[in-house]
């Protein structure tokens, strides 16, 4: 284990649990916490939500329970969506507000939030959704999945970040490489109105590999594309874009060594991993329903042949690895190695903005080609959370 004084994530408050039960009237949620922490409500309209603020909380709750619909609450989900802020979000089937939110401090040290809400009239619904809540410094992000929203969620990964550089050649870090990637992809699929897209991070801030993974998943996506840039020390001429699918067989020793260093981005950001990497094991094992691999490599499929109609593509273009970012079982997932920043010829094009350009508007062609065709009709529905 790295000695490091930064430890994200180890230092959250964690949520064990969370209860929702109908009383009376009103719908009354339960969260339990290591310790207590500030709380912030509103409510939007359009489709009907309660929403908790609370600052970053590593959510170790069974989503399961999240999905039974409980009173006006038709379901509720949770997770991480900035560097320091959490959010509950409670889908309401008729109007409701917020009427009790308490963060009661308990023994131990241990905190208990209990928000409880009451059925309204819509008209004093409406108007407690335009008070303009104290709005976060940050752009809410994009809600999960709402009610009537057909637009297909796409998440963008930009690897690493924060205190995590990725690949470093000369002043140049990967992190920024891939960042200004990732944001010029989200602006093309937004701009095209047919996706709405989460990035597991839009600015220069760590991310834990597994909470990249949970933040997709916990949002319902459709697709995850994780975007990186490789590097290799003794071999300045290889070149060319790389696009991997998650398996537990490397396609070759090269894929290993890759997915290996990228894997090492929780430990290089100084996060105690042990537990982590016993559970990419498991999660290994079951790595996707057969399905999802299958849409998967079906994108992944696409993306080499949009992507070589534009930019150099590695001679072995299409592999697969054990990366950790690549294991969530319902969200076909694809990583993207946008060429090798020891290549001096392919660091200059990752730090081109028109080779950017080009290269995003290769990857929007894919993802458009791959939900034309590629996504069946029950995926949504199966994705409904
Ligand atoms: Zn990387």
């Amino acid at each position: 284990m790295v000695a490091n004084s930064a430890k994200p994530s180890n230092e959250f408050p964690v949520a064990t649990d969370a209860k929702i039960e109908q009383v009376g009237d009103i719908v009354r949620l339960t969260l339990a916490l290591s310790r207590p922490v500030e709380v912030g409500t509103s409510v939007m309209a359009a489709p009907d939500r309660a929403i908790i603020e609370l600052p970053s909380v590593n959510f170790q709750v069974q989503p399961g329970a999240t999905r039974k619909s409980v009173g006006f609450v038709s379901a509720f989900r949770f997770g991480l969506f900035t560097a320091d802020k959490s959010r509950i979000i409670l889908d309401l089937s008729q109007p409701a507000i917020i009427s009790r939110a308490e963060m009661r401090s308990q023994r131990g040290g241990f905190g208990e939030l209990v928000v409880e809400l009451k059925r309204v009239s819509r008209a004093e619904f409406q108007a407690a959704a335009n008070t303009p809540s104290r709005q976060p410094a940050e752009p809410p992000p994009a809600p999960a999945k709402p009610h009537g929203d057909s637009r297909q969620l796409v998440v963008i990964d930009p690897g690493h970040g924060g205190i995590d550089p990725g690949a470093v050649v000369a002043a140049v870090e990967e992190k920024a490489v891939v960042l200004a990637f990732g944001l010029g992809l989200k602006e093309q699929l937004e701009a095209s109105g047919r996706y709405r897209v989460m990035m597991t991070r839009d600015e220069d801030r760590f991310v834990p590999l597994g909470e990249r993974v949970r933040i997709a998943r916990t949002a319902g996506a459709d697709l995850f594309i994780s975007i990186h840039a490789d590097s290799l020390t003794r071999a300045q001429d290889v070149r060319g874009a790389t696009v991997y699918t998650g398996s537990e067989r490397a396609t070759d020793a090269e894929s290993a060594r890759l997915a290996a260093k990228e894997n090492q981005a929780d430990a290089v950001a100084g996060l105690d991993v042990a537990e982590e990497v016993q559970d990419v094991a498991g999660i290994l094992m079951d790595l996707a329903k057969r399905e999802t691999r299958t849409f998967s490599s079906l994108f992944a499929r696409n993306l080499v042949a949009k992507l070589g109609g534009s930019v150099k593509m590695h001679k072995v273009p299409l592999r697969s690895a054990g990366f950790r970012v690549l294991t969530a079982p319902d969200v076909p997932s694809v990583l993207i190695e946008l060429g090798y920043m020891s290549s001096p010829k392919d660091a200059e094009l990752l730090n081109s903005a028109e080779w950017r350009a080009q290269a995003v508007a290769a990857v929007r062609t894919a993802v458009d080609s791959y939900f034309e065709r590629g996504q069946p009709v029950g995926k949504a529905a199966s994705n409904q959370r």
